[in-house]
């Protein structure tokens, strides 16, 4: 039997970093088609679950303070869509830890949506299989599906299609964000196409990090002009990136503002952080993984 305090159930929301990212059309709904590599970090968020009789959120964390408190939160959207779904009257008493700055392209808010999900699945015991939770997801956001996954993948349509990318090494990375919000919509406003298919090679497979390196080099993300009129900062961002010893890539993650940088080993990665500090105290700088796998 747990303690009273104790949670009953705990997820971690794994903050989403796309390597490259294509657009590769816009459609007549004013959606974009996307080819992406996504991975998933372990700067992450934390959701506690509890069961109660209706849905309550408490927020916590160093990067709690710029979202909602109320209904308007994509965990209490997702918790409602799932009960509704599923005919559950009960609800549940859910704490968020968050960790992952927000509006910053790192799909905070989906990854801790996604969580609510599996979550509550594991809370209420329900049968629901991982396609239809996904199904569920798309309605909340395009990011919703691969934060369910939560492994590497290749991220198609308006995020509904994934392949699963195996067999890629663990990633040492510095995540970088300037330090101001940058909404997503704003962003797709401000691209202009042509659009076209991708053009990238395949990747090929069990790379190693110096392989994923190069075929990264080639790619790019299709959001980062606009991002950059909106914000000039990440131009900045990305030249300090890439000037540190051992960048292998730097560019923007989603539709920004957050910027990476893939280091050969984590020695690198953390000396790079400090020196990064040393010259940007008011930016937000984080060294962390993203996981491989099998
Ligand atoms: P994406 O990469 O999916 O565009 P993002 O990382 O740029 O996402 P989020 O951090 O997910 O952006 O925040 C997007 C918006 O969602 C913000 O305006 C925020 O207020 C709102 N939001 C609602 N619930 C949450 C949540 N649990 N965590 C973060 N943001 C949330």
């Amino acid at each position: 039997m747990p303690d009273a305090g104790e949670p009953v159930v705990v997820e971690t929301a794994p903050a989403k970093l796309n390597l490259d990212l294509l657009v590769t059309a816009r459609r007549a709904d004013g959606h974009h088609d996307l080819d992406s590599l996504v991975v998933f970090c372990e700067l992450a968020d934390r959701l506690e679950l509890r069961p109660a009789e209706s849905f309550s959120l408490v927020l916590e964390g160093p990067t709690a303070a710029g979202i909602p408190a109320g209904p308007d939160n994509l965990v209490l959207r997702a918790a409602r869509l799932l009960a509704e779904t599923v005919g559950v009257a009960g609800g549940a008493a859910i704490r968020l830890v968050k960790e992952i700055p927000v509006a910053a392209g790192l799909g905070g808010g989906s990854a801790d949506a996604a969580a609510a999900l599996r979550g509550l699945r594991r809370l209420w015991g329900l049968a629901i299989d991982d396609e239809r939770l996904r199904e569920l997801g798309l309605g909340l956001g395009a990011d919703l599906p691969v934060c369910l996954y939560g492994r590497p993948a290749r991220m198609r349509g308006i995020g509904e299609r994934l392949d699963p990318v195996r067999g890629l090494p663990d990633l040492p990375l510095l995540l970088v964000n300037p330090g101001r919000p940058l909404p997503t919509g704003p962003v797709f406003r401000g691209l202009t196409g042509p659009f076209r298919a991708a053009d990238r090679p395949p990747l090929r497979a069990g790379p190693s990090l110096v392989q994923l390196a190069v075929w990264l080099a080639e790619s790019r993300n299709d959001l980062e002009p606009p991002a950059r009129r909106l914000e000039p900062e990440i131009g900045r961002v990305l030249e300090d990136l890439a000037a540190l010893s051992g960048c292998l890539v730097a560019r923007m993650s989603g539709s920004g503002a957050t910027c990476f940088g893939l280091f050969g080993d984590r020695g690198e990665l953390q000396t790079a952080a400090l020196l990064l500090r040393r010259k940007h105290p008011d930016w937000w700088i984080r060294p962390t993984v993203a996981r491989g796998g099998p």
